[in-house]
């Protein structure tokens, strides 16, 4: 019933409020432009534990035949569109976690790096942060899911590779930490430039705790290895009071494409028949044990209960 633009909706909203009996003007705009502004961060409760997921912007990827094995593009903008968003383009966005556990604040992950990666509407996750209460300086461990630029890019200063998190330990999974940091030779061309950067940063920091397997990370979050995005990715099992959160990190990219189907592989899966074992096992494993799941390039809310579905699986968003 509503034939009008959502400029036209944003625009006229100040005045239309009284048409549709409310006393005040509300905000209508639409859940992607909300996203975009307002509404950057979401909090929740696992136990006791406190989680925030932090908004660092979106990357809009051209359109690419040899970005999905098991997909073309007419069947990757199908898949969008059914989900509601968007086909001109594939929406990649980020999303870091920060956990508030046994009297510190954590990260999981570290983002772009102010769009150091993820192109020119990626880098807003320290405004996010502001509009959160989450103090950058506050910070007393950083743990990294893998080394992918869009994920460890916010460790360090644009240029000068300077740390940003001088004072906090770094937990980095120890398989990804000794893969990129062999002979750039036996590293695919395309990631070597990455490689370079790894190499003149992290093995340097003195902070930097690198830890094999499972293990506990911080009060209340296991290290859970989840190989096949790359050699060494991991995700992370948040647990209090007899809840659970999975934090999946890139075991999928975007919902509207791997968790439907699980199947499809990446072109950023370094290892992409094991990646396609990994989620599956993840989200089992959520499935079974009644755990939350969350995902690093789900958008907001990216926090929420995981079902199986045909072949592949069914997100729904927890209510904050
Ligand atoms: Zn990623």
């Amino acid at each position: 019933m509503f034939e009008i633009s959502r400029r036209d909706l944003v625009l006229g909203a100040a005045g239309a409020y009284a048409a549709f009996g409310l006393s005040k003007p509300i905000a209508f705009i639409g859940a992607a432009e909300a996203q975009s502004s307002a509404q950057n961060f979401r909090k929740y409760k696992v136990g006791d534990i406190e989680v925030i997921s932090l908004y660092d912007g979106v990357w809009e990827k051209a359109h690419d035949e040899n970005f999905i094995k098991g997909a073309n593009v007419e069947q990757t903008k199908a898949a969008l569109k059914a989900a509601g968003l968007t086909d001109a383009h594939v929406p990649v966005p980020f999303t870091v976690i920060a956990v508030n556990t046994g009297g510190r604040l954590v990260l999981i992950d570290s983002g772009t790096g102010g769009g150091q990666a993820g192109g020119p509407k990626a880098g807003i996750l320290a405004e996010s942060m502001v509009a959160a209460g989450v103090d950058a300086k506050a910070v007393k461990t950083v743990i990294i899911s893998h080394f992918h630029g869009d994920h460890i890019s916010g460790l360090m200063a644009k240029d000068t590779n300077a740390q940003m998190f001088p004072d906090a330990e770094i937990i980095v999974p120890a398989a990804e930490l000794k893969w990129w940091t062999q002979s750039v030779d036996a590293i695919p061309k395309p990631r070597q430039g990455l490689a370079q950067r790894i190499q003149a940063t992290l093995p340097t920091w003195k902070n930097v705790n690198a830890v094999d397997g499972e293990a506990e990370v911080a009060p209340g979050i296991r290290a859970i290895p989840a190989y096949g995005h790359t050699q060494g990715h991991t995700a992370h099992l948040i647990s209090s009071g007899g809840r659970q959160l999975l934090v999946t990190a890139d075991a999928t990219n975007i919902q509207a494409l791997f968790v439907k189907n699980p199947e499809w592989q990446a072109a950023f899966d370094h290892v992409p028949d094991q990646a396609v074992e990994t989620r599956k096992k993840l989200f089992d494993r959520a499935i079974a044990d009644k755990a939350m799941v969350a995902g690093y390039h789900w958008g907001l809310p990216n926090v929420g209960t995981i079902a199986k579905d045909g072949n592949g699986y069914a997100f729904t968003p927890a209510t904050t």
